[in-house]
């Protein structure tokens, strides 16, 4: 397999996880990795769960796009993320419940848990709204994503971004767990938030938490 086929493939199997760990529901939501001198984006309004990687459509840097289906509505979205952001290679956006009931709120996710630093900062912040599809509701992201690697869009859902696929599906998810047990603190009062102090001392240890630059077996042995 090529690179380009390889790369359509791990798309269409990371909208299918979009869809199968809860993230997305029928053809809300969209995922792009960056190709070449443009990003490849999954195409506008078919379910996730059934995605294929022939359907991955191009987009330039420059908005051209190249392919026979229309690209995702959020191309916008995706491509000035890539545009601003050189260490950002893939984007995923979910109507994910729980990111989608915080954003309802209008309200960020602020310092009640250390993993809110899992975002790159020291608060998730939530993006001013506007209507999907818009270059508006790009900029209002783009805004939001300031130093950060996630944030919540007000009135309809998440965006999270990484160096590759895995890594953006994985705080798409952390973002969800998140809003998840911020909501079900509240529920029992106000939650203690931790101070600027101790977030940056969080988000100073993240720079080598986990195995970061170490080689990892992936299936447990040697090759
Ligand atoms: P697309 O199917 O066009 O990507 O739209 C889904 C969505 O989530 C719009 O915000
Ligand atoms: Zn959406």
């Amino acid at each position: 397999m090529n690179r380009e086929a390889a790369l359509r493939a791990a798309l269409a199997e990371t909208a299918r996880q979009t869809v199968a760990q809860g993230l997305n529901q029928g053809a809300s939501g969209n995922v792009s990795a960056r190709w070449e001198d443009g990003f490849l984006v999954t195409p506008s309004g078919l379910p996730g769960a059934a995605l294929q990687p022939a359907q991955m459509v191009f987009v330039g840097l420059d908005g051209e796009v190249r392919g026979d289906l229309k690209p995702s509505s959020e191309w916008r979205i995706h491509r000035d993320i890539y545009r601003a952001r050189p260490e950002i290679r893939a984007v995923v956006h979910a109507h994910s419940p729980y990111a989608v009931s915080l954003s309802c709120l209008r309200r960020a996710i602020p310092p009640f848990h250390y993993m809110v630093a899992a975002a790159g900062g020291r608060d998730i912040r939530c993006a001013d709204y506007a209507t999907f599809g818009t270059q508006a509701l790009s900029e209002a992201v783009l805004a939001a994503l300031h130093d950060r690697r996630a944030c919540l869009m007000s009135n309809h859902g998440q965006v999270a971004a990484g160096g590759n696929l895995e890594s953006a599906l994985a705080l798409a998810l952390e973002v969800e767990a998140l809003c998840a047990q911020y909501w079900r603190a509240t529920l029992m009062g106000e939650p203690v938030l931790l101070d600027d102090a101790e977030m940056d001392v969080v988000l100073e240890r993240f720079k080598d938490y986990g195995q970061r630059g170490k080689p990892v077996p992936q299936s447990g042995g040697a090759a």
